[in-house]
């Protein structure tokens, strides 16, 4: 049997609904063998979910950073997926509180906004629904559900909402920045969903052949918000590039409806991405 591989997930540790320990569950019950924790800008997942790992799953430790471009205005942004990396490494470590407390800064305004429109969300109740986890709009998107102002999460994301009218930059990484601290606490960096053109604007493959250049290692190509074509697209770019290809679900639980194992990477490539890695090793129980 060919090893299920989902490389990018999320737990309460960022805007999933699953705690660590449960996610690492699910993802046993779904019949993964290996599976990537990969919460927004935080590590903080990782060790509930290595005590509580099943036997015989493989836990790839991870992050998804969220960065930006700045070759346009307004800069763009982007996340990059970051797997296997020292989690004590000081400067990304710094990085990634700066971004926790940016989002944090962030939220409050959209609350304020929200509120200046009359329309009354509680950021006290926000925070409490984010649970100590990366706050994201998904937890917004629960406020403006549970006041009855949209249906769903994809649209409290519409452009009455959160995805334009309330939208509100965040001060993210420099991506060529990232890419360098990735590396340098022995990560391996993968830009994840690179052509996701419903989520917004998105980059040139010019950038991603810079950003190859730079030490980038892969493109995620399997992704629920790609199109077919885009798929193809992604996968001809990475052949050019030498870069390798992956497939995820990025599942948040419940804030999505994408399963766990949905989309998957090839076994061959993760073992690639495995020995591209020096930060910290997978984790295998039992
Ligand atoms: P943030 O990181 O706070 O900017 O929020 C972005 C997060 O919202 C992503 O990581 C997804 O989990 C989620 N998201 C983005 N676009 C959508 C969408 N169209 N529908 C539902 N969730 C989305
Ligand atoms: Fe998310
Ligand atoms: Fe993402
Ligand atoms: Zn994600």
């Amino acid at each position: 049997m060919i090893p299920r591989i989902d490389l990018h997930t999320h737990s309460t540790a960022s805007d999933g609904t699953l705690t660590a320990p449960q996610l690492v569950r699910a993802a046993a019950e779904a019949g993964l063998d290996v599976v990537a924790i990969t919460d927004h800008d935080t590590t903080a997942g990782w060790e509930p979910a290595v005590r509580a790992l099943p036997t015989g799953l493989r836990l790839v430790r991870g992050a998804e950073l969220s960065c930006c471009w700045s070759g346009v205005t307004p800069s763009l942004p982007l996340h990059l997926l970051a797997y296997l990396f020292d989690p004590e490494a000081p400067e990304l470590v710094a990085e990634l509180a700066r971004v926790r407390a940016a989002r944090l800064e962030r939220g409050e305004r959209i609350v304020a906004l929200l509120g200046a429109d009359g329309i009354d969300v509680s950021w006290p109740e926000i925070l409490a629904g984010a649970g100590g986890g990366t706050v994201g709009r998904p937890h917004i998107a629960q406020a403006l559900i549970r006041a009855g102002l949209v249906a769903d999460t994809s649209e409290a994301f519409g452009p009455d909402w959160l995805g334009e009218r309330y939208r509100v930059p965040k001060e993210d990484i420099d991506v060529f920045r990232a890419v360098e601290l990735i590396r340098a606490a022995g990560g391996v960096p993968v830009f994840a969903h690179p052509r996701a053109t419903r989520r917004g604007r998105i980059v040139p493959d010019e950038l991603i052949a810079e950003l190859a250049v730079a030490g980038l290692v892969g493109l995620e190509a399997d992704h629920e918000d790609h199109s077919p074509a885009e798929r193809a697209h992604v996968r001809g770019l990475a052949a050019d590039l030498g870069l390798l290809v992956t497939g995820s679900s990025d599942f948040h639980g419940t804030h999505k409806t994408v399963r766990l194992g949905a989309f998957t990477t090839a076994p061959e490539v993760y073992e690639q991405l495995v020995a591209a890695s020096s930060g910290v090793i997978e984790v295998v129980s039992g």
